[in-house]
């Protein structure tokens, strides 16, 4: 069964100012669906090369499905961690940063270090780590690499020019302290599970 584009959960330009309508409509519109049929494309490439036993192609497929299935699903995650007023964790989840990352202050600096310092295209990454029991902060580069299989994605900022690039150019760092403005914490705190 192919998977298909979750709806924006708000209004185009419910992240206004910080994120405009322009640019959510190009990223949710174009970006976001192609991941979803370009993911749709090598899951159908890749049960057609199973069912024909003809596996000349499977490694350009399986990277396929990779690149689009992560993209779709990293997407929809960004999608549903905005909306909000950014106002900060609460409950377990405050706990948890205090722990693992000192303050939330300290959490929020080290995220944005990060994340601006994303060589080319990537994102990055709040994630709980049931392996070590500790919330990570990671980037991803592209976004089929670098990740630590098992941990749960919490938070997560799309860093990719095509985020940004219509209102802020070159300007990574405003958009991700404009950015901030918008998290929904509700969202965040209710993928925490620790
Ligand atoms: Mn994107």
């Amino acid at each position: 069964m192919p998977i298909s584009l979750p709806p924006l959960p708000y209004a185009y330009d419910a992240l206004e100012p910080a994120i405009d309508a322009a640019t959510v409509t190009f990223h949710h519109d174009k970006h976001h669906a192609a991941y979803v049929a370009g993911y749709n494309t090598a899951e159908a490439k890749l049960r057609e090369a199973a069912d024909k036993g003809d596996f000349a192609t499977v490694k350009h497929w399986t990277r396929e499905l990779a690149f689009h299935g992560a993209g779709a699903a990293l997407h929809a995650l960004y999608w549903d961690n905005l909306g909000g007023n950014g106002d900060g964790p609460t409950g377990a989840l405050a706990a948890q940063i205090d722990k693992d990352f000192g303050s939330f202050d300290a959490f929020k600096k080290l995220f944005t270090a990060a994340t601006v310092a994303v060589e080319a295209s990537g994102w990055g990454v709040l994630a709980w780590d049931p392996h070590s029991g500790r919330l990570s902060v990671m980037v991803a580069e592209k976004h089929q690499d670098l990740a630590i299989w098992g941990a749960t994605p919490l938070l997560v900022c799309d860093v990719w020019e095509h985020a940004y690039y219509l209102k802020y150019q070159n300007l990574r760092a405003k958009y991700v302290e404009a950015w901030w403005t918008k998290v929904n914490w509700r969202d965040v705190e209710g993928r925490f599970k620790g």
